[in-house]
């Protein structure tokens, strides 16, 4: 339920309000608008009728249903688009584009420092890279882990770019939230359901990504599972989902855009390289993910992709992501953004 509150409220109307919803058995987030302020009230969706009686409160304006399944992720809830503090300086959801570039697996502390620098040189405002990876094959190289942590936080001392890095397993989110700026959900743990909830009581924003066969409807519920336990900092992340085709490893779907900013205000960001699988069509698929909207991309990029342990055929040389940083400044431009 949406419980409205007046215009021009006192801070005491509000907190009365917040411990009714909690005495109903309910958990209340509360959403400062512009003109007016809202209470989320979230919960057992059986008995919800009961918030019902919240509307003869002092300070309440009206109390309404939200109609959606998921909650906090709606627009319903938060008409305005979020903007994300990610780092001092660094926010997504705005006008500016945030561009997260690295390796897609953390190797050495050569390949980090290099490729760092030159994703920052480009113009690439957080470094990606992960140091626990979730492989298809349990023989394939499974990240350096909390070497590959230190080694972040090394590239990021050395550049002044924030990171984001994957978390795998629960039992790894305070770990992972030690070095990273950004914590990382991959494709493969949408629906880890115990995961979603532990990154929900952090302080750092998660990025959630699309499974592979993952509808947006169910998309949106994994995020409510991270913002019902509290953390708003959730930013989504469309990286392809498997259809048919075999050209490409999955297929972009870059209409999840506009479908995502219609129906929620977290910020959305497009990986071409996962969705693509070749380093050749990450640049048209940079541009297309600008054109439709998003607040941000997440590009794979390698000082030597040809020795990459993990998915080099998609990862885009730094000469390369130079010059499709130059493209994106005037797509973003045409799109009203900048970068
Ligand atoms: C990654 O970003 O390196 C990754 C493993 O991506 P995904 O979870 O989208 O497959
Ligand atoms: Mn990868």
């Amino acid at each position: 339920m949406i419980i409205v509150m007046k215009k021009g409220v006192s801070r005491e109307q509000l907190l009365e309000v917040k411990q009714r919803i909690r005495e109903l058995g309910y958990k209340p987030h509360v959403i400062h608008g512009e003109t007016r302020n809202v209470i989320g009230a979230v919960g057992d969706e059986r008995g919800k009728s009961v918030l019902q009686a919240l509307e003869s409160m002092s300070g309440v304006e009206a109390v309404v249903p939200i109609l959606k399944p998921y909650k906090l992720a709606s627009r319903e809830i938060s008409p305005t688009s979020s903007v994300i503090e990610l780092a001092p300086g660094v926010a997504i959801g705005g006008q500016k584009l945030v561009v997260m570039a690295g390796p897609c697996s953390v190797e050495s502390e050569e390949q980090l420092l290099e490729t760092a620098r030159a994703v920052k040189a480009a113009g690439a405002t957080v470094l990606r890279g992960g140091a626990f990876k979730p492989r298809t094959s349990p023989y394939a190289f499974q990240g350096l882990e909390e070497e590959g942590l230190k080694l972040l936080d090394l590239a990021r001392q050395a550049t002044g770019l924030p990171i984001i890095t994957e978390v795998v397993n629960p039992r790894d989110v305070e770990l992972v939230a030690r070095y990273a700026d950004i914590l990382q959900v991959g494709a493969r743990n949408i629906q880890n359901f115990p995961l979603l909830k532990l990154l929900g009581q952090q302080e750092k924003p998660v990025l959630l990504k699309r499974g592979m066969a993952t509808t947006i409807q169910e998309f949106l519920m994994s995020a409510e599972y991270i913002l019902a336990e509290g953390n708003r900092k959730v930013i989504l992340c469309e990286r392809g989902i498997r259809t048919f085709e075999t050209a490409t490893r999955n297929t972009l779907d870059i209409s999840a855009v506009p479908v995502l900013k219609e129906h929620t205000h977290l910020p959305v960001v497009i990986d071409p390289s996962h969705a693509t699988g070749h380093a050749s069509l990450v640049p048209a698929m940079c541009y297309a993910g600008v054109a439709a909207g998003c607040d941000g991309l997440l590009v794979e990029v390698h000082n030597n992709p040809e020795t990459a342990t993990c998915d080099g055929p998609q990862s885009l040389r730094p000469e390369d992501f130079a010059a499709t940083m130059e493209k994106i400044r005037q797509f973003a431009a045409v799109a009203g953004r900048t970068v």
